[in-house]
């Protein structure tokens, strides 16, 4: 059976199967439980996988320190993609203003201050501040999920305002991060053609702002810091990246003071499956009823 790869269309069918539910606002719908239940296994086979990597579990809230996000040099590169978390610190005579305007539907922006928290902006940076200091000769490797936020509306299914990474990050000396970084990417190929999906990977550079930025993007390129996995989603000459390796050599262990014991600047690299891509990829590629899947498929998911 040909698969029909169209935004639009796969849109509308995660729609009609009651994948997910609409809210009006683009790149921000509810997931429902079948959707849910696909990521819960896929999840769950990453698990089995890295089980024998001894990975530290964490788990974050999907908002970061605004004092962490300033210090990450994040808004140097991607200003368009961040979320700030504004609130309302006012007098009782500013939330008569506030209401009487939102009900006049009035702009209300001036009556709100930048609180102490932005939403997470990637599933890593959480993790950093938490290294500070002297890692074991053999580093360290942490295993996270977090919801991540991207000014990114769109009515593409894949390109998501809010959603959930998976994510592995590891610390340590250029050789141990390099090893480990290398392993993952054969190791995230070979996971998910096993599901079925032609997968394959390619260097890949971050959507970095403006003109800058297009440089910064062709160095990355060149210096092959940053790797997808792509899978054909809601096209088959562009394929979506389900899965993202990013090697940061010192960038974090000098801004958070990450040491190897040999007193050198430690390395980190990490590396992020999209969860509700890589479930989009498997809809879209064996169809959107899941016990209609191949068997070994299912096998992996449901074993
Ligand atoms: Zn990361």
């Amino acid at each position: 059976m040909a698969i029909t790869y169209s935004s639009q269309d796969l849109y509308d069918e995660l729609v009609r199967h009651k994948l997910i539910i609409p809210v009006g606002v683009p790149g921000a719908f509810g997931r429902g439980a079948v959707f849910e239940d696909v990521l819960a296994r896929f999840n769950d086979l990453v698990t089995r996988l890295a089980k024998n990597d001894g990975a530290e579990v964490m788990a974050f809230p999907p908002i970061l320190d605004r004092q962490v996000f300033e210090k990450s040099e994040y808004l140097d590169s991607f200003p368009q993609l961040a979320g700030t978390v504004f609130s309302f610190y006012g007098t009782d005579l500013q939330h008569k203003e506030l209401s009487q305007r939102i009900h006049d539907k009035k702009p209300w922006e001036d009556l709100q201050k930048m609180t102490g928290v932005v939403l997470t902006p990637a599933a890593c940076y959480p993790v950093y501040p938490s290294f500070t200091g002297t890692v074991p000769a053999e580093g360290r490797l942490v295993d996270m999920q977090n919801w991540v936020f991207r000014h990114e509306p769109s009515p593409e299914p894949t390109r998501m305002q809010a959603f959930r990474v998976r994510e592995f990050v590891r610390v340590g000396s250029p050789d141990a991060v390099i090893d480990w970084r290398n392993m993952w990417l054969a190791r995230g190929v070979e996971l998910l053609s096993s599901l079925g999906l032609p997968a394959k990977s390619d260097v890949a550079a971050d959507p970095f702002f403006g003109r800058g930025g297009r440089m910064l993007a062709a160095s990355q390129k060149e210096q092959k810091l940053k790797f997808e996995v792509l899978v054909p989603v809601i096209s088959e000459d562009k394929p979506t990246a389900v899965c993202s390796f990013n090697y940061h050599q010192e960038h974090f262990g000098k801004i958070f003071e990450i040491n190897t014991p040999d007193g050198a600047i430690a390395q980190t690299a990490c590396l992020g499956f999209g969860m509700e891509r890589v479930v989009m990829a498997l809809f879209r590629t064996h169809g959107f009823v899941p016990t209609e899947w191949p068997k070994h498929v299912r096998e992996q998911l449901w074993p």
